[in-house]
């Protein structure tokens, strides 16, 4: 009985400790104690979107001036998958919700980052394998349940230049790394995990046309970020992301503004 009541002591004061340190991110935010990178690429012309289809570029005019109206002010059009942005799980899958029906619960979460760049390298078509994870979670613990998976493929220090992003062979087919089928069904059945990010065009990799890993990962209710900005700085663990989507109502993705705060 005295064990019993010791073990529940402990557990309380352990999980009383564990809303205090999730409370504190955010107070060190503010208290400009926390560091805090941008995930986000500024949205402007040169921005990388889907190239395929209707898709067009990035569009921002001004339509009043200082000079002229007294007043600054703009108007822009661009797709829901250019720059930074999120996939709603209604991108790939029927009754999934709409970017404006991902609960706020969802758009908060701890990230753990897998860098496959090494691989990456020698093969623009790599693809992240279950074995990648598992060698990752040896050294750094099972993949937390509910966590953002990141994945470092290396392909950011492309984004400058969208011909070398995009990556096309000599028949217009991209070339650029993604998760792998196995790798999404074993993040989604294994891990629980709210939703899957890269730093490239899209979660599966350039040259897969069937597109199963937005399947997967869209058919389990789940949310993919693409074209992530700065994935190389943050390290493997402890980090937790706060995503901002756009609300076009209906929509099937947008514009993400993403913040990653490093826990010191
Ligand atoms: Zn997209």
């Amino acid at each position: 009985m005295k064990l019993f009541l010791q073990l529940f002591v402990m557990v309380a004061i352990l999980s009383l400790q564990g809303k205090i340190l999730r409370a504190g991110v955010l107070e060190n935010v503010m208290e400009g104690k926390a560091t805090v990178i941008d995930m986000t690429y500024p949205l402007n012309e040169k921005n990388a979107y889907w190239p395929i289809g209707n898709y067009t570029p990035f569009k921002f005019e001004p339509i009043a001036t200082l000079k002229k109206d007294m007043v600054f002010s703009g108007k822009y059009s661009t797709p829901e998958h250019l720059g930074t942005h999120i996939d709603a799980p209604n991108h790939f899958e029927q009754n999934q919700p709409s970017v404006d029906q991902i609960p706020f619960e969802q758009l908060v979460g701890k990230a753990v980052v897998v860098n496959i760049s090494d691989k990456v390298k020698n093969d623009p078509d790599y693809t992240l394998s279950v074995s990648d994870i598992l060698l990752w979670e040896k050294t750094n613990g099972q993949i937390p349940s509910g966590a953002i998976v990141l994945l470092n493929t290396g392909w950011g220090r492309r984004w400058q230049n969208f011909e070398d992003y995009k990556n096309n062979d000599k028949n217009g087919c991209m070339h650029f790394p993604g998760y792998s089928k196995e790798s999404a069904n074993f993040l989604v059945s294994k891990r629980n995990i709210r939703g899957i990010g890269i730093d490239t065009l899209s979660g599966d990799c350039g040259n897969c046309s069937d597109f199963q890993v937005h399947h997967i990962i869209n058919s389990a209710g789940k949310f993919i970020l693409e074209n992530i900005a700065n994935i190389d700085e943050l390290p493997p663990r402890g980090v937790t992301l706060i995503l901002a989507p756009i609300k076009i109502e209906g929509g099937s993705g947008g514009q993400c503004r993403i913040w990653a705060i490093l826990s010191n």
